[in-house]
């Protein structure tokens, strides 16, 4: 098990040696973290509330300003050395993971913020492509690195809204904005309600002193996630158009409670009905979790995980085989106090309240027993609930 007791997880002093070798010159220091979601899923495009909280984990970006418009970008992970001109944006959507930190920087342009050049070196843990965002990560510190580099101010909202800008136009994903949200606006012990309309965020505080949150990667990621994704999006969207004609002010699932939605579902086509059942009770479920932490009750909000996951599973239909697995496999073991998959599904991760006495076991029994029926290999990552994105000086 991949488990980390509050040092600091990246080489600070590799990367800086990295950079001052390739570069000359000594660098600041950036950094920004992977996430995971609590519970809040598939509630985001849907101007709901998601549950989120910044992991341990994070990506950190060694930078110097120069005198020109030139951007050299070197990655350590990817073991690749790359450049763009600031005035002179290249291609979009190329596919390379400059398109992140060149989109970035072009959206920070955009929003009129005065960027320079810079030299960058990049170094970071998030696994890719795992479901715990690398990418808002690569995004947020890099625009975080642009912006102090250069002498700017920026507030953190707008650092996530350019991380989520390109995100879309660069990499040419359209993702909601829970993950540079958390990225940017994390803190350590807390989880983060973020209200997807009006983009309020609200720290929660997350007591893991006797209870861990634990990652459980299945290893898979199928095909259809997307076109699923967009189908369950226009589901949603008809949902809301049918609905309209009984509750004609609402704008989004997000207006609709529990109470008036089993007023109306009788009126929706049976898929539709299971869609939208979903988000109405996820955003509740979502809002009751907060306050199950705000009163320190794990315990509801282990009640809260399981149920969101069922209702992923038979309602919205975005679980797999492989994430109801691991769900079972934890609900079956003493120690587990919630299970849910988290992210957008058809693969990718769970996410588990695990007691801390119970560690060792989970970790034995879901790795054998996930093998076991799936011939796949678990990663599983235990995380505290880490800090947002900021310029490390204690280095
Ligand atoms: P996730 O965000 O779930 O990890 P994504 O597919 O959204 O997965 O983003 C992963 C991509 O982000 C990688 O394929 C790569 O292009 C880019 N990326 C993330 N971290 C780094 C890094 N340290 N160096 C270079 N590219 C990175
Ligand atoms: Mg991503």
């Amino acid at each position: 098990m991949e488990h980390r007791e509050g040092r600091p997880l990246i080489d600070r002093v590799r990367l800086a040696r990295t950079f001052y070798q390739r570069y000359g010159r000594e660098p600041r220091l950036f950094r920004a973290p992977g996430r995971v979601n609590l519970i809040g899923e598939h509630t985001d495009y849907n101007d709901g509330f998601v549950l989120p909280m910044a992991i341990d984990r994070e990506t950190v970006i060694a930078g110097a300003a120069r005198d020109d418009r030139r951007v050299r970008v070197y990655s350590l992970n990817a073991d690749e050395a790359v450049e763009f001109d600031l005035d002179h944006p290249g291609e979009k959507q190329r596919g390379i993971w400059l398109d992140y930190v060149e989109g970035v920087a072009q959206s920070l342009l955009g929003r009129g913020v005065r960027l320079k050049g810079a030299d960058l070196a990049v170094l970071s843990d998030v696994p890719v492509g795992a479901g715990l965002s690398s990418s808002a990560a690569l995004e947020v510190s890099a625009g975080l690195a642009f912006v102090s580099l250069s002498d700017q101010q920026l507030d953190r909202v707008t650092l996530a809204l350019a991380g989520q800008q390109a995100e879309h136009v660069y990499v040419g994903t359209m993702c909601g904005i829970m993950d540079q949200f958390v990225a940017a606006l994390g803190r350590e012990g807390h989880a983060l309600l973020i209200d997807c309309r009006s983009l309020e965020a609200t720290l929660v505080p997350l007591d893991t002193s006797e209870t861990a949150i634990v990652v459980c990667d299945t290893n898979v990621k199928h095909e259809l996630s997307s076109s699923e994704y967009n189908a369950r999006r226009a589901e949603c969207e008809r949902g809301v158009e049918m609905l309209r004609e009984m509750m004609p002010g609402i704008r989004a699932l997000r207006d609709v409670s529990v109470a008036e939605f089993a007023q109306h579902e009788e009126r929706l086509p049976e898929t539709i009905r299971r869609r939208c059942r979903h988000v109405v009770t996820e955003n509740e479920r979502t809002l009751s979790a907060a306050r199950a932490l705000q009163d320190g009750d794990l315990k509801e909000m282990g009640r809260l995980m399981y149920a969101s996951h069922r209702s992923l599973r038979d309602d919205y239909e975005v679980s797999c085989r492989e994430l109801d697995v691991l769900v079972e496999i934890a609900e079956s073991l003493g120690g587990v106090v919630g299970a849910r998959m988290t992210g957008g599904g058809f693969g990718g991760c769970t996410v588990n309240l695990v007691r801390r006495e119970a560690l060792g076991e989970f970790e034995q029994v879901v790795s054998r027993e996930y093998t076991r029926a799936t011939h796949l290999n678990p990663t599983i990552y235990v995380s505290e609930a880490g800090g947002g994105a900021k310029e490390i000086k204690d280095s």
